[in-house]
C-alpha cells in the first residue's frame, strides 16, 4: 500500500533541508540559468537539444510585485488560425486582475519596441530618429516594470545591499593583493560603485518620489554596466569563492559574493531579456500575434491531515522505508517522538497547489489541448524538490514534457497535490519522495542499511555598448570616487 503523498513530502520536509541531488538533468537546468548564455531571450542549446526560454522566466518575474513569497508562472500558446498568442498565467494565489494588466501593457510596449526596431531595418536612413523613440520605449519599459515590483526588488536590496557593500569597503584597500587580473577587479570596483548610485535612485522611487526621465536614464546605464560586470566576473568559475574565503570575516562563513550580485541584478537583467526578445529579428513573429491573457482560476485549498501519534508515524516511517531498508525498532521510536514534535498532527491544514503544478493540468485539459503549449514553463523563482518531482512524474506519462528552469533545494510544508492529478502521477510521485528521502537518509548517515548494522564562456553575444553611455559612466564614477576622496 502506498503512502499518501503529501505525508511523505511532509516526511521528507522534516528529514531533508536545503539538499539538492543534481542530476543530469538537473545540471542542464542549472545552466538555463546562466545569465552569461541568453541572447535575446532564449538560449539555443545544440549539445542537449533542449531549449530554454527564459524570456517566459522574465515575463513571470516581472509580474510580482509583492514583497512576499509571490510566486507566479506562465505558459506560451500560439495559434496560427486564430493568430493569437496566449499567455497563461498561474500564482500560489489568485491571480490580481492589476497583474494581468500590468502584463498587458508590457506586452504592448514589447510590440511597439519590435515595430520600432523592424522600421529601423528596413529604413536605415530613418536611423536617429527611430533610435530616439526606442530609447523612449525602452526607458519607459524600464520605468514600469521597475516601479510595478519596486516592493520585491527593495527586499532583495534590504536582504543583499549591505553586505555587498560592506564586502566592497573591505575589498577597495587589499585590491592589490587580491587574486584576478587588474581589469576584473576594477570591474568589480566600478560595479559597487554603480550599484550604489542606483540604490539611491531606487529608493527615492520606494518612499512614492518621482523618478525623472534622466534619472531613469542614469539607473539603466548604471545597471547596464553592472551587468555587463557580473557577466565578466562570472566568466571566472572561482574568483568570487576566492575573494569571498580571503575576506572572510573571522567567526563567519565566507560571503556569498556570486549569489549577492546575481539576486542584486536579478530585476534588470529580466527587464534587459524583455527588451533583447522585442529588439530580436528572429523572434520579431510573436509580436504579429493577437496577445491573449488567461488566468488559470483559483485552485480549491486541499485539505491534509497528518499522523497525531508517534505510533502512527512509524506506521508511515515503515511503509515508507518498506524492505529495501531494514531499521532497528529504536531508530523508528526516535524517529516518530521527533516527528510528532516537530510536525503538529491531527489537525487539518489546507493549501493550495503551487503555480507550476497548478497550470500543467489546465494547459492538458481539452480546451487547452486544441491550442499546445511551449513545453517550457516561465517560473518567477526555481521550482521547490515537491514541485520538481510531481513535474517528473507527470512526465513519465509520455505525453508532453514540461521543464521549468529549475530547482532549489528546498522542501515546503504544508504543500499540496493539483486536485486534478491522475492517480498514475500520485503514486510515480509518492515513489519518488520515498526514494529520494531514502537516499538522503543513507547518505548524510542519519539511517544506516541492515548490513551497515550487522557490520557495525561566455556563450551569448555581449550587447553592444553604447559609446556615450559608457563615457557617461566613467564620468559618473569618477564623480563618486572624486565625492569620496574629498570627504575622506
Ligand atoms: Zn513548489
Amino acid at each position: 500500500m502506498q503512502n499518501d503523498p503529501h505525508i511523505l513530502v511532509a516526511l521528507a520536509s522534516i528529514g531533508i533541508s536545503h539538499w539538492v541531488r543534481l542530476s543530469d538533468d538537473d545540471r542542464n537546468h542549472v545552466k538555463a540559468q546562466d545569465p552569461s548564455l541568453v541572447t535575446g531571450g532564449i538560449i539555443d542549446d545544440h549539445v542537449t537539444a533542449i531549449r530554454p526560454f527564459p524570456v517566459l522566466d522574465a515575463i513571470a518575474s516581472i509580474c510580482v510585485s509583492s514583497a512576499k513569497s509571490e510566486v507566479i508562472a506562465v505558459a506560451l500558446q500560439l495559434n496560427h488560425d486564430a493568430n493569437e498568442i496566449r499567455l497563461t498565467v498561474a500564482g500560489n494565489s489568485a491571480i490580481e486582475r492589476r497583474t494581468i494588466n500590468h502584463l498587458v501593457r508590457v506586452w504592448a510596449l514589447m510590440v511597439r519596441l519590435s515595430n520600432l526596431n523592424h522600421k529601423q531595418r528596413l529604413a536605415p536612413q530613418l536611423e536617429g530618429k527611430a533610435s530616439l523613440s526606442t530609447k523612449h520605449d525602452r526607458l519607459a519599459m524600464v520605468s514600469l516594470t521597475y516601479e510595478f515590483s519596486i516592493n520585491k526588488i527593495m527586499k532583495r536590496l534590504n536582504r543583499w545591499w549591505t553586505p555587498l557593500k560592506e564586502f566592497g569597503d573591505r575589498f577597495e584597500p587589499v585590491k592589490d593583493e587580491m587574486d584576478g587580473t587588474q581589469p576584473l577587479k576594477e570591474r568589480f570596483s566600478n560595479m559597487v560603485l554603480s550599484m550604489e548610485i542606483a540604490h539611491e535612485t531606487l529608493q527615492q522611487l520606494s518612499i512614492g518620489q518621482c523618478i525623472k526621465l534622466n534619472e531613469w536614464d542614469s539607473l539603466v546605464k548604471l545597471m547596464d554596466g553592472v551587468v555587463r560586470d557580473m557577466k565578466r566576473i562570472f566568466q571566472s568559475s572561482s574568483v568570487c569563492n576566492i575573494w569571498a574565503s580571503r575576506l572572510k570575516v573571522p567567526g563567519e562563513k565566507p560571503f556569498r559574493l556570486r549569489r549577492a550580485i546575481e539576486k542584486l541584478t536579478t530585476h534588470h537583467r529580466h527587464v534587459q531579456a524583455l527588451i533583447s526578445f522585442a529588439d530580436s529579428p528572429r523572434l520579431r513573429l510573436a509580436f504579429e500575434y493577437q496577445l491573449v491573457p488567461v488566468c488559470v482560476p483559483a485552485q480549491p485549498a486541499v485539505p491534509i491531515t497528518l499522523p497525531s501519534t508517534a505510533a502512527q508515524w512509524t506506521t508511515v516511517l515503515q511503509r515508507a522505508l518498506g524492505d529495501t531498508v531494514p531499521v532497528e525498532n529504536d531508530w523508528l521510536a526516535k524517529q516518530s517522538q521527533q516527528l510528532i514534535k516537530e510536525i503538529c498532527g491531527g489537525t487539518v491544514l489546507r493549501n493550495n497547489a503551487h503555480c507550476e503544478c497548478s497550470l500543467i493540468p489546465h494547459l492538458e485539459s481539452t480546451a487547452a489541448v486544441a491550442t499546445p503549449s511551449f513545453t517550457y514553463i516561465g517560473l518567477s523563482k526555481l521550482s521547490c524538490c515537491a514541485c520538481h518531482n510531481w513535474l517528473r512524474s507527470f512526465n513519465m506519462r509520455g505525453g508532453r514534457q514540461y521543464r521549468t528552469h529549475g530547482r532549489h533545494g528546498k522542501w515546503y510544508w504544508p504543500w499540496v497535490m493539483p486536485p486534478s492529478t491522475p492517480i498514475d502521477v500520485e503514486r510515480r510521485f509518492a515513489d519518488i519522495v520515498r526514494q529520494e528521502y531514502i537516499q538522503y537518509m543513507l547518505s548524510t548517515g542519519r539511517l544506516r542499511s541492515s548490513s551497515d548494522i550487522s557490520d557495525a564562456s561566455d556563450g551569448g553575444a555581449e550587447p553592444e555598448v553604447d559609446q556615450e553611455a559608457e563615457k557617461w559612466l566613467a564620468e559618473k564614477l569618477a564623480e563618486r570616487r572624486a565625492a569620496r576622496t574629498g570627504a575622506a
